[in-house]
């Protein structure tokens, strides 16, 4: 899973505990809150652009269209920046500002990138 942000709770019990462990805690956690459309953008050799890598939403093409424009301003992109579109259990999930599950594998297995993440096992 690309980003497990229920781990969290589980590092942050270590570390108020004192297991913390190597790799784990705040200071060596990844930075959050990046995800497809969110920090990420993706440009295809024939300068098509992407939320990301594996979200195949073509969302403009460079240079015929400013890659600033299409990051900040198409619907695509702004609809993966705000979580209170998410649906299903990533749209309830305390976690989605941060995580928001993969919209990429929402994407490929519903066809939806604003579905719940299939993948999580989180109990929301
Ligand atoms: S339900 Fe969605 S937002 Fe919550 S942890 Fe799972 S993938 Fe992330």
């Amino acid at each position: 899973m690309k980003t497990a942000p229920q781990s969290i709770e589980i590092g942050d019990k270590k570390e108020s505990d004192g297991v913390a462990e190597v790799g784990q805690g705040s200071r060596s956690r990844a930075p959050l809150g990046v995800i497809d459309g969110r920090g990420i953008m993706f440009a295809g050799h024939n300068g098509e652009l992407y939320p990301a890598g594996f979200l195949p939403i073509c969302c403009g093409r460079f240079p015929q269209d400013s890659v600033v424009d299409v990051y900040q301003n198409s619907p695509v992109f702004t609809a993966l920046r705000n979580p209170e579109l998410f649906k299903g259990r990533c749209g309830k999930c305390k976690f989605r500002t941060v995580c928001g599950g993969s919209r990429s594998r929402a994407y490929v297995l519903t066809g939806d990138f604003l579905a719940e993440e299939p993948d999580c096992d989180f109990p929301v």
